[in-house]
């Protein structure tokens, strides 16, 4: 077994499906204790802890919009595990709402979620987990933003400046939070096999999404969840403030 990780705690959103749920599988593999965070499906989220190799790994409920919420996930993570190492802000949302046809109320609420779970929700988590990482010698932060963030997409624009911001964020944070010992990462993948993109990749849409990958396809999540590992390696620390693609060179940028 990998032990890359051994006598670490890494946190991971949106950690019962998807993305979250294969990147909680490759940290436990390479030995850390994995904290699977999960919204309110703790039965998802408990069928992830039954497939992580190792022991100690434990499920936590928190709405990440909601900041009081946040701030008793971290508490209850170090009082649970009595450190942390790993952040990873995984969960997110992506809803589709065109500016022509959707009304002002549905459009500010829209863009409150949107922001408040993609965005200042992973703000709010790093404000709580940095003191902790700290305290634990330095540690490792890494953001999962998109491809949408680069190049948009109609219909996603509080998405696609959520994701934005994120990659901005992990930026500023990577160069503030070095002389600490901690580094900051953002993965920016294309379409991934996911719940979120069910309907997305389905029929001829779908189709057509898959071949703007030469691969002509989309990503398995686990492709994702070994980026997002990989930059959180003992090792990789000079990769700090990157903005990693994992698009399936759908989209490539200077
Ligand atoms: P998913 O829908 O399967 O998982 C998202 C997770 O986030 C779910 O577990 C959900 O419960 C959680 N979540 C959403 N809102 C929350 C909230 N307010 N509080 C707590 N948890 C909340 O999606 P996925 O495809 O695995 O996406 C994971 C991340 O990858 C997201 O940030 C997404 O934007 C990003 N991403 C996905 C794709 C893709 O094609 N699937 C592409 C680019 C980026």
């Amino acid at each position: 077994m990998d032990v890359a990780f051994e006598g670490r705690v890494a946190l991971v959103t949106g950690g019962s499906r998807g993305i979250g749920r294969a990147t909680c599988r490759r940290f436990a593999e390479a030995g850390a204790r994995v904290v699977v965070h999960f919204r309110a499906d703790r039965t998802a989220a408990e069928a992830t802890l039954a497939e992580l190799p190792g022991d100690g790994h434990l499920a936590l409920a928190a709405d990440l919009a909601d900041p009081v919420a946040v701030d008793d996930l971290v508490s209850d993570v170090v009082a649970a595990c009595g450190r942390l190492d790993v952040v990873v802000n995984n969960a997110g949302i992506y809803e589709d709402h065109p500016v022509t046809g959707t009304d002002y109320a549905a459009w500010q609420a829209a863009w409150q979620r949107t922001l408040g779970t993609n965005l200042i929700g992973p703000a709010n988590l790093i404000h709580r987990a940095v003191p902790h990482l700290i305290a634990a010698g330095g540690g490792r932060i890494v953001n999962v933003s998109s491809r949408g963030a680069f190049r948009g997409e109609p219909g996603h624009t509080a998405y696609g400046a959520a994701k934005a911001g994120l990659n901005s964020l992990g930026q500023s944070l990577a160069q503030e939070l070095a002389p600490h010992g901690i580094f900051v990462t953002t993965v920016a993948p294309g379409f991934v096999e996911t719940d979120m993109t069910e309907d997305h990749l389905a029929g001829a849409r779908g189709a057509a999404i898959r071949a703007q990958s030469p691969l002509g396809r989309a990503a398995d999540p686990d492709e994702i969840a070994r980026t997002i590992v990989f930059l959180a390696t003992p090792g990789t620390e000079y990769a700090t403030g990157a903005i990693v693609d994992v698009n399936g060179a759908s989209y490539l940028r200077n």
